[in-house]
């Protein structure tokens, strides 16, 4: 697969499993030969997305290749690539339980399996704007609160997720909000909870996401794609 295919094939899991918001978020890969960061182009949804609505950018989001247009906010992809060079792969959506999660100000706690990936201890988060990280300024901010993680709540905005490569950073943002998700339903509850303790958390952890296993859901949520609805 083609840089532009992975991250086509990986735009529509996204919308295929809570993080689609109309034409808004985005995912992207390193390119392997170290030349720019390949990114979902703007004014599709993530459904739609085939490999020639791709493009590969610089740093400072010029167009290198492809001809659609840029995602204001690819500054987020950029500059944690710049800080990060174990990631390989960044998704940015808009993700509403991760939304209305962040907004409750509680710790992210592992009710179910999928919170073990984020807690402990507590996901990162950043809160000093819910606007637009447009620029290289602030998409080093996002990156410096990301630090060494594997997500990042942007509070009053979205999420943040990040993998060696696009199967786990995908999987990471769907993890993600269905942790965040399943919090927001037993916090409705309005009692004590039942959730792991830091020992079970750490264990479940690997033993729950060990690379086997995702391989093995990454090729089910490939098998499970809807056809593309672009036109
Ligand atoms: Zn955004």
């Amino acid at each position: 697969m083609t840089p532009a295919e992975e991250v086509s094939v990986g735009c529509r899991v996204l919308a295929a499993h809570g993080n689609a918001d109309l034409i808004w978020g985005h995912l992207s890969r390193r390119d392997p030969d170290g030349k720019g960061t390949w990114l979902k182009s703007a004014g599709h949804g993530m459904e739609e997305i085939t490999s020639d609505r791709v493009v590969r950018i610089d740093r400072n989001g010029t167009l290198l290749q492809g001809d659609g247009r840029v995602h204001l906010e690819y500054p987020i992809h950029t500059e944690i690539m710049a800080a990060r060079p174990d990631v390989g792969a960044v998704v940015h959506s808009h993700a509403e339980s991760a939304v209305a999660f962040a907004a409750t100000g509680l710790p992210l706690h592992p009710v179910g399996h999928e919170g073990t990936l984020f807690w402990p201890p507590d996901i990162a988060r950043f809160t000093r704007t819910g606007d637009l990280i447009r620029d290289r300024a602030l998409g080093g901010e996002v990156a410096e609160a990301l630090g060494d993680r594997n997500a990042l709540l942007l509070h009053r905005h979205g999420l943040v997720t990040v993998g060696p490569d696009v199967p786990t950073a995908v999987m990471t943002a769907i993890f993600l909000e269905k942790a965040c998700r399943m919090q927001l339903q037993v916090a409705a509850v309005g009692t004590a909870y039942d959730r792991s303790d830091e020992a079970e958390a750490l264990a479940k952890r690997a033993r729950c996401y060990a690379p086997a296993q995702l391989e093995a859901a990454w090729a089910y949520l490939v098998r499970g794609l809807p056809p593309t609805t672009a036109r």
